[in-house]
């Protein structure tokens, strides 16, 4: 006899359909969301900042502009200071239950991430009434680092000051800036976390050679590369951020080696009882400022908190991340097909194909990009933002070497 208790079999059917309806609704609503943000983002983004070498000084005044135009959603309080006394602040909106922290650019040279933290918090003063934002912060809160390593981005350096990898110090605590971002984690213990990077941006995705624009990774908590409650919820948001991302940039999304570190904090915030996910900002063709990549961080995660406000990433499961392919190095930014090369001396002339890398190189008068010979040989396995077809052109062996920047700006230059 079914009772108010144990409802019949049609019942339960009923109940779990509307369970189902009930998710698929929830999933639209958040690809629609991610989709508004996408189309909209020119219109919200925090405008002002100079360049990805944005330093600490420039930081702090637009963190006051935001302050200002966030009002009482937020409070920004310095947690303590980089070993050249350059002050680290950590941002707290919201007041849900959920605790979410994300902390960028420990890197110097890595400063994708602290660039969509600023929109975000653009975002979210503008936007301060709508139903996604509120429910962001009425079951949320977000703890915000940005600019773990400020004395690393005044140099645009990977290292601090004092030469240490920061990366490396999860465990002996040297640095001051590491101490203080595993004292915020341990004040606070937040459930999620995000570790935001910037890779190589010729990191490519599997073996088909699209660029990786952004690579995900649940950090492993020991060798064994275990899961548990943790690692697994972990899983689930880098499985949920996939799914946004696929809406923009489907099979340029890798996942990231997840061999264990010990001495990284990845590693050791997941331990730590923190599911954490790390975002590495990767290459776009034609962006080396970033600014693709940086708008792919804020729709990403402003998804992501929205989900997790939501839940819905619990119904997400974790196959759409472990299907990722893995991060490769099968990327050049220009390849010159077939080129025949031609030697002053008596050595025969040889066909081949060079890899010409571009790079930021520095001098008294400013930074500029410049082409760097990197390979050299039968490169037909690997792919190339740009393809030069040299067939029929000689290249005079005197013109370059391998190893070394190009004399000249364009080196369709040196074909003949
Ligand atoms: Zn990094």
């Amino acid at each position: 006899m079914p009772t108010l208790f144990s409802p019949t079999r049609q019942e339960c059917m009923k109940r779990i359909l509307y369970l189902l309806v009930f998710v698929m609704i929830l999933q639209l609503a958040d690809a629609q969301f991610s989709k508004t943000l996408f189309d909209t983002y020119d219109v919200y983004k925090f405008n002002g900042i100079s360049s990805k070498r944005m330093k600490h000084a420039e930081l702090m005044t637009h963190l006051e502009a935001l302050k200002q135009s966030l009002g009482t959603l937020v409070t920004i309080k310095q947690i303590g200071s980089s070993a050249e006394g350059r002050s680290i602040n950590l941002l707290t909106l919201g007041s849900g239950k959920t605790k979410i922290f994300l902390w960028s650019q420990m890197h110097g040279d890595e400063p994708t991430a602290t660039m969509a933290l600023l929109d975000i918090l653009n975002y979210i003063a503008l936007h301060k009434n709508s139903a996604e934002v509120k429910k962001i912060l009425s079951e949320t809160t977000l703890l915000m680092i940005p600019m773990l390593n400020p004395d690393g981005a005044e140099r645009f350096q990977r290292r601090t000051s004092q030469g240490i990898d920061m990366n490396r110090d999860a465990l002996r605590l040297q640095t001051p800036e590491a101490r203080i971002l595993k004292a915020t984690r341990d004040t606070y213990n937040p459930e999620i976390g995000f570790n935001l990077h910037d890779q190589d941006p010729r990191y490519t995705v599997g073996e088909n050679g699209t660029v990786a624009v952004i690579s995900l990774l649940a950090p492993a908590f020991n060798v064994e590369r275990s899961d548990n409650a943790v690692r697994l919820r972990a899983k689930k948001i880098a499985s949920e951020l996939t799914l946004v991302l696929n809406q923009f940039v489907k099979g340029h999304i890798a996942k990231y080696d997840d061999t264990f570190e010990p001495r990284a904090f990845g590693d050791n915030i997941q331990k730590w009882g923190t599911s954490t996910v790390l975002i590495e900002s990767g290459g776009w063709k034609d962006d080396p400022e970033k600014m693709f990549i940086r708008k792919l961080n804020c729709v990403g995660l402003l998804s992501v908190f929205y989900s997790i406000a939501t839940s819905a990433y619990e119904q997400t499961g974790t196959q759409p991340y472990e299907n990722l392919p893995m991060n490769t190095k099968n990327l050049y930014d220009i390849i010159v097909e077939k080129v025949t090369l031609k030697f002053s001396d008596n050595r025969p002339s040889i066909v081949v194909d060079v890899a010409i890398n571009k790079e930021e190189v520095k001098d008294s008068t400013g930074t500029y990009w410049k082409g760097r010979v990197v390979d050299l040989g039968d490169l037909s396995v690997f792919t190339a933002h740009e393809k030069i077809n040299g067939e029929g052109k000689i290249l005079d062996a005197n013109d370059f070497e391998l190893g070394d920047i190009l004399k000249v700006d364009d080196v369709r230059k040196l074909l003949k």
